[in-house]
């Protein structure tokens, strides 16, 4: 499939994977329609990409909000046309024991983490039905895999990541030529452990840099070229990607 001039819209993308997947789409001659709540961020890497000869256009969201997605898409409607891949990217992962009772971080997690890549995938897939084409990633995780100690609520929302694109790639693929990608990760060298609150769990995970080399950003970026680029009658509907020292 040719990425040229294809419009796509990701969630996350001021910081981390969801900047590198958009820098990486943009250099491809994709319109990248970038999304998050931190709009000055947004902007500034709105700029780099356009002083790097690409399309991009920022535009604040927040994926708890249904209201704020629903403006988004039809902002970047109006701006580039239509809608041919979402990266459903934004994710949040705050570590504590059960018995820490973190109430707020595991609601933020099940409300970012689920409720926002649900709202924003019925947000933006009645266009792809329209169109009877479309791409949707969505950020699962290694913990969408494996379970780990501090990250029960976490693990729980990457599972249901992983869970629910395969029945989107179900329901969506043949019926409306609509493909289906979720990516697992392992460790990405991102912003991700900064909002952790429980110290011993944010020193155990700042730990594991020295531990492993850490995948990039642009390495997931890679790999979601791979699957975009794909001939249209194949949906690569899993990638498991790690960094080699990770067990
Ligand atoms: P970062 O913390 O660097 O980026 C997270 C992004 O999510 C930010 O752009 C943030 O933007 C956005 N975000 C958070 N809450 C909201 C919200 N309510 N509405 C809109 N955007 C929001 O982390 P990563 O890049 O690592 O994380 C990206 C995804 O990759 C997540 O889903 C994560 O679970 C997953 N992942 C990460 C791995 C890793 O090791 N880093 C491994 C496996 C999966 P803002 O604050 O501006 O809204």
């Amino acid at each position: 499939m040719e990425l040229k001039g294809k419009v796509a819209l990701i969630t996350g993308a001021s910081s981390g994977i969801g900047e590198g997947v958009a820098k990486s789409l943009a250099a491809k001659g994709v319109k990248v329609g970038l999304a998050a709540r931190n709009l000055s961020k947004l902007k500034s890497i709105e700029e780099t990409i356009v002083q790097a000869g690409g399309e991009a256009f920022a535009f604040a969201l927040d994926v708890t909000d249904v209201d704020s997605i629903n403006a988004g898409v039809q902002l970047l409607k109006e701006k580039y046309g239509t809608i041919n891949i979402l990266v459903n990217n934004a994710g949040i992962m705050p570590a504590s024991d059960v018995d820490t009772f973190k109430i707020q971080e595991w609601q933020d997690m099940v409300n970012i983490n689920i409720n926002g890549v649900l709202n924003v995938a019925g947000a933006v897939l009645p266009t792809f039905i329209e169109n009877h084409s479309g791409h949707v990633i969505n950020l699962s995780s290694i913990a969408g895999r494996k379970l780990f100690k501090g990250l029960g609520v976490y693990c729980g929302t990457k599972h249901f990541v992983a869970a629910f694109s395969d029945i989107m790639r179900m329901e969506l693929g043949k019926k409306h030529n609509i493909r289906v990608t979720s990516i697992q990760p392992g460790a990405v060298a991102t912003n991700l452990f900064d909002h952790i609150s429980d110290a011993n769990y944010k020193e155990g995970m700042e730990g594991l840099r020295s531990q492993m080399t850490f995948l990039t950003p642009n390495d997931i970026a890679n790999s979601m070229i791979y699957v975009l680029e794909a001939p249209n009658h194949v949906d690569v509907s899993e990638i498991f990607i790690l960094p080699t020292d990770q067990e």
